[in-house]
């Protein structure tokens, strides 16, 4: 009887301190399906995605970005994943996930529970699942950029190229927003 009190008490803290098993949340825009833990790793990662969405959208004008913040929010996002669609010349119907850490302990964690083996990777794009890897603690719009525009590149062509060809175009997508984010 002990003993299996002792192992439902094992499960019952397994299950409330793994992270990974955390309630995620959705925050869906136009190309991004976000998920996240809390309503403060939401706004941290909006602090970090230093981007102005001033109208320059090819599908939505001024107008239509709303004041609510989810809505700025989401039309941020959405431009900034249009800006990389232009850059790239690659404009094809896509939805991308993205799984938002709150640490980068936990992105770290994912990382191995994916390959088995530690890495020290910023973030990182995951063709097969669609996902984009990115903790709050260390992100900036030009590493988001960046790993959209993997996602972009390797649906855009029927055959994948690559990974060097890949990692290049990646490249030059966050190369030509740094320069801009230094107007901004
Ligand atoms: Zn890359």
């Amino acid at each position: 009887m002990i003993q299996r009190i002792i192992f439902f008490i094992a499960c019952f803290i397994l299950v409330f301190t793994d992270p990974a098993k955390a309630g995620w949340q959705m925050f869906e825009t136009k190309y991004l399906k976000i998920r996240y833990q809390t309503e403060a790793d939401l706004k941290a990662f909006d602090k970090e995605i230093k981007f102005k969405a001033d109208g320059s959208s090819l599908f939505f004008s001024k107008k239509s970005v709303g004041t609510d913040k989810y809505e700025k929010l989401a039309a941020k996002l959405d431009v900034l994943f249009e800006k990389v669609m232009l850059i790239l010349d690659m404009q094809i119907p896509i939805t991308v996930k993205i799984n938002v850490y709150s640490t980068k302990n936990e992105l770290q964690d994912a990382y191995f529970k994916i390959y088995k083996k530690k890495g020290g990777k910023r973030a990182w794009y995951i063709f097969q699942y669609n996902t984009i890897y990115v903790t709050v603690k260390d992100l900036t719009a030009g590493m988001l950029a960046h790993e959209c525009a993997h996602a972009i590149v390797d649906k855009f062509f029927d055959v994948r190229p690559p990974r060097a060809t890949a990692e290049i175009l990646a490249r030059y997508v966050d190369a030509h927003l740094n320069k801009e984010a230094e107007a901004y």
